[in-house]
C-alpha cells in the first residue's frame, strides 16, 4: 500500500539527505515536492497545505543538531508530523471497546465498501485474539444475499450468526440480536447494518433508529481506502448524522494511495482503528500510524519486517541482526542471514516495500529484467562461495576475486556485481538511520 507517495517522498528526501547543510530555500524546495506528493496522492489541497506549513514552522528556526544531518532532521520532522496526522491524539487506534458484555458493535457504510468481510474478519479477530464470544447479524433486509453471506462467512470462520427471519426490518432484528446475545451469553454483538450506493435520508434514518435501539460502545465505518477523498466525505456524512467511534479502511492492498488515510483523522478527527489488506478473513489489521508513517515516507517499516521476520525465525537471531544493524554492522553474512530469511518469509513482493531502502533497489532490479524467486538462492550461492574473510569485508572483493567467487558458484560476475551494489547500498542505509535514531526509535517498540 501507499507505493506511489512513498516513492515520490523518497526521491524528495534522497535529496536532502545528501545535502551537508540545509538553507531554508532547501527546505522550501523540498517542501513544494512534499506539497506536489500529497495531492497526487489524493490529499486534499487544505490538508496538504497545512500539513507543509506545520512542518515549514517546525524545520525552520529548529537548531541543527549535530548528531544528525539537517536533511534527516527534517526527515525526523516530517515523519512526527505524519504520525500526528494519522493519529492524533492517541497513538496506536486498534483498541475497541468490549467491555460490559454484550457489546454491541455497530457497523455502518456503503454497500460495496466491504462491511459485511470486515465484519466477519473483525468477529474473527474478537474471537481468535481476545477470546471474545461474538455474534453477528445481518441487517440489510433490502438484500437477502448479503444476510446469506454474512451466515455463510459466519461458518467458515466458526462465528454464530442471527438466525434469518423473513420480513423482519432493521430495528427488529437488531432487538432481537442484542436479546440473543443476552440469552446466549456472548461477549459481544455486531450488527452489519444495509449499505447503499450513495449515502441518502432512507438509509441514515434506517442507521439512526438502529443506533438508538442497539446503543452501540463502538461504531464502525467501513469505507473504500481506493476511493481517496470521497471515502473523507463519506466518514464526514456519516459522522454528522449518526455519530462514529472509528474507520476501517478497506483495499489497502490494492494500488494505494495513501490520501485517504492521511486525510481522515485531520478531516473527521475520528481515528483510523484497521485497514483491510486483502479478501481472505486474515486480511485486517491494526492501523498503526508510526508503521503507515515510516511506510509513506519509505523509511522502510523495520518493526513488521522483525514481526514478520519473528514468525519465521528465531527471535533471538533477530534481535542479534538488528543490534550489528544499529551499530552499522553489515556484512555479507548478514546479508546472507537476511536473504535466507526473506526466502523462508515467502518471497520478495511484500519484503521489498518494509526494507529501508529497498524500494529503490526493485526499480534497479526491474530494470535488468525483473525479478524471479531464484534470485535468493543465487545470490546465497555467491556468498556460499566467498572465503570467510571475503564475508566480513567485501570490500577485498577484486577483480580475480570476483571471478574466483562467480565461477564457484556458477553465474556471472555481472551478478556478484549486483550483489555487492545491492550490499553497499543496503550498509549505507542502515548507517544512516542508525546514526540518524531512525532505526532505534522504529526498534523502540520492540527491544
Ligand atoms: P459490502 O457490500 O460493503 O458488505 O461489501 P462486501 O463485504 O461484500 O465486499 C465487497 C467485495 O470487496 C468483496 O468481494 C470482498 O471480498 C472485497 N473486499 C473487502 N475488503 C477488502 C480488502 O480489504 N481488500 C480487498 N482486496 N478486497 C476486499
Amino acid at each position: 500500500m501507499f507505493e506511489n507517495l512513498s516513492d515520490r517522498l523518497s526521491g524528495v528526501f534522497d535529496k536532502l539527505t545528501k545535502q551537508g547543510a540545509l538553507s531554508e530555500e532547501d527546505v522550501s524546495l523540498a517542501l513544494r515536492e512534499v506539497r506536489v506528493a500529497l495531492l497526487e496522492a489524493d490529499v486534499s489541497l487544505p490538508i496538504a497545505r497545512d500539513f507543509v506549513k506545520a512542518i515549514q514552522a517546525k524545520a525552520t528556526g529548529q537548531a541543527v543538531t549535530k548528531s544528525v544531518t539537517p536533511g534527516q532532521q527534517v526527515v525526523k520532522i516530517v515523519h512526527d508530523e505524519m504520525v500526528h496526522f494519522l493519529a492524533g491524539d492517541n497513538a496506536n487506534a486498534g483498541e475497541l471497546k468490549v467491555d460490559n458484555p454484550p457489546a454491541p458493535i455497530l457497523m455502518v457504510g456503503l454497500q460495496g465498501s466491504g462491511k459485511t468481510t470486515t465484519t466477519a474478519k473483525l468477529a474473527k479477530r474478537l474471537t481468535e485474539k481476545n477470546g471474545k464470544k461474538v455474534l453477528m447479524a445481518s441487517l440489510d433486509t433490502q438484500r437477502p444475499a448479503a444476510m446469506e453471506q454474512l451466515a455463510v462467512l459466519g461458518t467458515q470462520i466458526g462465528v454464530d450468526t442471527l438466525p434469518i427471519v423473513k420480513g423482519e426490518n432493521a430495528v427488529k432484528i437488531a432487538k432481537r440480536a442484542k436479546q440473543q446475545a443476552l440469552l446466549g451469553g456472548y461477549d459481544v454483538f455486531m450488527l452489519d447494518t444495509a449499505g447503499r450506493l450513495s449515502i441518502d435520508d432512507e438509509l441514515m434514518a434506517e442507521v439512526e433508529a438502529v443506533r438508538d435501539v442497539a446503543s452501540p460502545r463502538e461504531t464502525l465505518l467501513v469505507v473504500d481506502g481506493l476511493t481517496g477523498q470521497d471515502a473523507v466525505h463519506t466518514a464526514e456524512n456519516f459522522d454528522a448524522r449518526i455519530g462514529i467511534s472509528g474507520v476501517v479502511l478497506t483495499r489497502m492492498d490494492g494500488d494505494g494511495r495513501g490520501g485517504a488515510a492521511l486525510s481522515m483523522r485531520a478531516v473527521t478527527g475520528r481515528p483510523i482503528k484497521y485497514v483491510g489488506l486483502g479478501e481472505k478473513m486474515d486480511a485486517l489489521e491494526e492501523f498503526h500510524p508510526e508503521r503507515v508513517a515510516g511506510r509513506i515516507l519509505g523509511m522502510g517499516d523495520i518493526v513488521s519486517l522483525v514481526e514478520k521476520a519473528q514468525e519465521s525465525i528465531e527471535v533471538e537471531q533477530a534481535e542479534k541482526m538488528m543490534k550489528r544493524m544499529k551499530k552499522g554492522m553489515f556484512n555479507m553474512n548478514d546479508l546472507k542471514a537476511q536473504l535466507e530469511q526473506m526466502s523462508k518469509m515467502g518471497g520478495m513482493e511484500g519484503i521489498m516495500g518494509m526494507m529501508p531502502g529497498m524500494k529503490k533497489m526493485q526499480k534497479q532490479i526491474d530494470d535488468a529484467g525483473g525479478i524471479d524467486e531464484k534470485v535468493f538462492a543465487r545470490q546465497i550461492a555467491l556468498i556460499n562461495s566467498m572465503t570467510k574473510k571475503e564475508r566480513a569485508n567485501p570490500k577485498l572483493m577484486q577483480a580475480s576475486r570476483k571471478k574466483r567467487v562467480a565461477r564457484g558458484a556458477g553465474l556471472e560476475v555481472s551478478e556478484l556485481n549486483q550483489l555487492l551494489k545491492m550490499h553497499r547500498q543496503m550498509a549505507d542505509m542502515m548507517k544512516k538511520m542508525g546514526k540518524g535514531g531512525m532505526l532505534k526509535q522504529a526498534m523502540g517498540a520492540m527491544f
